[in-house]
């Protein structure tokens, strides 16, 4: 399991106090807005966004996206206002975190289908919170797939993540790299070619 203060050490090996302490604030806003929700594995929500964290972290990303990405999922899953993000964070966290937050007033699958669609006109640093969530969810699928999922319903998750990362290739050899590992491992697990 991996905790704020492991996400804090690493943080320490390439930002300044300054902002680790942004990210700190960010992390108790998101604990706080994420308060009582469970990931699929049961694990409490906030482990995932600070996982997400980490991924990027170890890539020393800048502040501003480690922060977007501890908030990437808040305004899809949570009563967070655009509005809140803005006073404690600032617009460059707002837009990225916007970037990333799927419209739910369409069906879920019209969702899905949007997130392939607009991939490729994600900015940089939206690129990278967005490869490293895939990174996290399919890491977590490969090790722990979801109870009562089908193999074929793993597997098309899979496919999907694929499809979205496509649109947003050629920004980060690191993290691609990653992400093609992981879909290894997925695949594998779920025993497919
Ligand atoms: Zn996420």
């Amino acid at each position: 399991m991996f905790l704020i203060s492991d996400l804090v050490s690493l943080l320490e090996s390439y930002l300044d106090q300054k902002h680790i302490e942004e990210i700190y604030a960010a992390y108790l806003f998101s604990a706080e807005a994420h308060d009582g929700q469970h990931r699929l594995t049961g694990e409490p929500y906030i482990y995932h966004p600070i996982e997400v964290a980490r991924i990027l972290a170890e890539m020393r990303i800048d502040h501003t996206t480690i922060i977007a990405a501890i908030l990437h999922d808040v305004l899809e899953d949570t009563e967070t206002t655009p509005g809140e993000i803005l006073e404690s964070f600032g617009s460059d966290v707002l837009t990225i975190v916007q970037e990333v937050t799927d419209d739910k007033s369409f069906p879920k699958q019209a969702r899905k289908d949007l997130q392939i669609a607009g991939a490729p006109r994600l900015s940089e640093q939206a690129r990278w919170v967005k490869l490293a969530d895939k990174i996290c969810n399919l890491s977590d699928m490969a090790k722990n797939p979801p109870v009562g999922w089908p193999m074929e319903r793993c597997v098309a998750y899979v496919d999907w993540c694929e499809a979205v990362i496509a649109g947003v290739r050629g920004t980060h050899v690191g993290l691609e790299g990653r992400f093609d590992d992981v879909c290894e491992s997925a695949r594998n697990a779920f025993k497919v070619e």
